[in-house]
């Protein structure tokens, strides 16, 4: 396994959209394989492909925390359904360090995806895996949770992230 870089705003690839994945190869476990131990490093709770900069449909989530890992893997996820119900959770990125915000999302979804195997699955989520689930798909489709917000409010946090980008690059040594 091996540790990637996480891409972060303004990084147009962040606004592209992934392409699905045609065949589960080795190249795509390794993929998957590397994007859990980036995630778990960062640390975050899901992490999509294009992320560390490979736009195709593929997302790595495990929501436990310190509790026993829980490592969930989606190839080429589709959101089904969504409850008309919602909830607000307060939401960061790991492309957007250090921001967070309040977004209001369906409280449940159904998702379908093929697991490592090629087989065809389909989980239901609620609280945090739903939100998890809609904010990684979101990625795929070139849609980051700042989108939410208002244009001001967007494009506040976006600088504020371009300018500590430019700050941490400025070394001597
Ligand atoms: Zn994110």
């Amino acid at each position: 396994m091996a540790l990637k870089n996480i891409i972060t705003v303004p990084d147009p690839l962040l606004k592209s959209v992934s392409k699905p994945v045609n065949q589960i190869t080795g190249e795509i476990k390794k993929l998957l394989n590397d994007m859990l131990e980036t995630m778990y490093k960062a640390p975050g709770i899901g992490l999509a492909a294009v992320q560390v900069g490979v736009p195709l449909r593929a997302v790595v989530i495990d929501i436990s925390r310190d509790e026993e890992k829980n490592p969930l893997l989606f190839i080429n996820p589709k959101i089904t359904w969504r409850s008309e119900e919602t909830s607000i959770y307060e939401e960061g990125c790991l492309s957007i360090p250090n921001q967070f915000a309040e977004i209001e999302r369906p409280a449940s979804c159904k998702v379908e995806f093929l697991d490592l195997e090629d087989k065809k699955k389909e989980i239901k989520a609620s609280g945090l895996l739903s939100t998890c689930l809609q904010h990684e798909v979101d990625h795929l489709n070139g849609i980051l949770f700042v989108d939410y917000l208002s244009k001001l409010k967007k494009n506040y946090i976006i600088k504020k992230v371009s300018k500590q980008k430019k700050n941490s690059e400025k070394i001597v040594v």
